[in-house]
């Protein structure tokens, strides 16, 4: 995949506000942040939509999450909330289609959302 934004983030060729990465995954900022804390996390593996996902990638996907989980923790958010949200194609509002989740927080959200 090659012209996939995220793809190419991952490979270093597009620059990104890296806050962790490991083999698997990485996390970066969001360049038109939607809260205080807005942190993308994703698959380094291309992976376009949810609909996408194989049961061989349930590890990963929940690494993602623990991955949201620790970040909001060292951002000091785990007692005042956030939200962990990934959209889904075009009702979801999916603009990137390189799965990828979304860790917004340092504010209170509205629900239910737009
Ligand atoms: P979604 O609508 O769920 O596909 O979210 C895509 C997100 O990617 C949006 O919040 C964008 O602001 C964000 N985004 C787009 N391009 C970049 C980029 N080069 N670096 C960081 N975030 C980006
Ligand atoms: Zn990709």
């Amino acid at each position: 995949m090659n012209d996939c934004l995220f793809c190419k983030i991952s490979r270093g060729t597009i620059p990104a506000s890296i806050v962790y990465e490991n083999d698997r995954l990485m996390a970066f900022k969001d360049i038109a942040p939607k809260a205080p804390t807005h942190i993308l996390i994703i698959p380094r593996e291309h992976i376009a939509t949810v609909n996408d996902l194989h049961p061989t990638q349930a590890t990963l996907m929940g690494e993602l999450v623990l991955t949201a989980q620790q970040l909001a923790c060292d951002l000091n958010l785990s007692e005042s909330g956030y939200r962990l949200v990934m959209n889904c194609n075009r009702d979801g509002g999916q603009a990137v289609y390189h799965i990828h989740l979304h860790l917004l927080g340092g504010r209170t959200m509205q629900w239910p959302p737009g």
